[in-house]
């Protein structure tokens, strides 16, 4: 295989990709509703894909992917052509990376992560950045570290900066390291399949939560070297607990199914989440229809949005 699947559409798309590691909370709901937002009011197609790579090593529900679906679609959001898994798409990544391996390289790394922190705390490191210590190893020097660990795979990126304009977000720059394609246990990190299913897919808009945006100046410039066209992103400010972190399941009634047992059923639900983006009044019924008519990105909130328990008790008496 010389390159990636061509996209092949003419129509490009947007997805929604949830991790199945728990069920969607109303601010996984609240982006999927935006991701379908942007994809539709922009004439493109709307895709689901579970991310599923990390989930499959350690014992998980399969059930839970199927929740996520099943929220996805009570709450209103259709989408196109069949879900599509990660976890069956392992010979894609392995294409991607014999071509990365081709150009512009690649090399095993056996570094743990402390020796990582260490060495990038160290004067004129780059926050955050891998710095290259198995970038230049003797082959003697890689038989002898691999009989001490099994290797991660990294890319030889340039180290150059790389500049994406987000919708939302704004003007992002940040520093291509030499991240990660595969893990030392195996899987395929999320940078390398996110990037390769995006292009394979005909994804040409990434609409997702804002704690992915320092990610990004990496996906674009791997979606470059793949021969693939950089995508449109969109970051959506995260949902709030009360005391000003992420949200999480146990910030008290977040799901659906949550929700449902305090009489709040998914068109509540809807109301509410549109509201939050100023696209209905407080309990106004919208039907999705209704809500692609009144989208507008340019007026979105930028802010993140404060979920609190005592909405689950509000929408309840209304
Ligand atoms: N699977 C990722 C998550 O659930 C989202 C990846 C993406 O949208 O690029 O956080």
């Amino acid at each position: 295989m010389t390159s990636l699947p061509p996209s092949g559409d003419v129509v490009g798309a947007g997805r929604f990709a949830p991790s199945p590691t728990s069920d969607l909370h109303v601010g996984n709901l609240r982006t999927a509703l935006l991701a379908w937002l942007f994809a539709r009011h922009s004439g493109r197609r709307f895709l689901v894909r579970i991310e599923d790579l990390d989930v499959t090593r350690v014992a998980h529900d399969p059930a839970i992917a199927r929740r996520q679906l099943d929220d996805l679609q009570a709450l209103g959001l259709e989408w196109d052509d069949a879900v599509v898994r990660q976890s069956e798409r392992i010979e894609l990544y392995e294409a991607a990376i014999r071509l990365l391996d081709a150009d512009p390289g690649t090399y095993p790394c056996f570094c743990t992560r402390r020796e990582i922190a260490e060495a990038a705390s160290a004067p004129h490191g780059a926050p955050g950045a891998y710095p290259g210590t198995c970038r230049d190893l003797s082959p003697a020097e890689r038989r002898a570290r691999a009989a001490g660990r099994p290797a991660a795979l990294r890319v030889r990126a340039d180290g150059s900066t790389v500049r994406v304009v987000d919708e939302l977000a704004g003007p992002v720059e940040g520093l291509v390291d030499d991240f990660v394609l595969r893990r030392n246990d195996g899987a395929h990190a999320y940078n390398l399949a996110v990037v390769v299913d995006d292009i394979a897919q005909g994804v040409d808009q990434v609409v997702r939560g804002d704690d992915l945006l320092p990610s990004t100046p990496r996906q674009a410039w791997l979606t470059s070297r793949l021969g693939g066209r950089v995508p449109t992103y969109a970051h959506v400010p995260l949902v709030l607990n009360a005391a000003g972190r992420r949200l999480a399941k146990r910030d008290g009634a977040v799901t659906l199914a949550d929700l449902a047992a305090r009489g709040v059923g998914p068109d509540a639900v809807r109301s509410r989440l549109a509201c939050s983006l100023g696209l209905a009044e407080a309990g106004e019924p919208v039907p999705m229809a209704v809500l692609l008519d009144r989208f507008d990105p340019g007026s979105l909130p930028r802010e993140p949005w404060v979920w609190t328990d005592q909405e689950a008790s509000r929408m309840s008496t209304t």
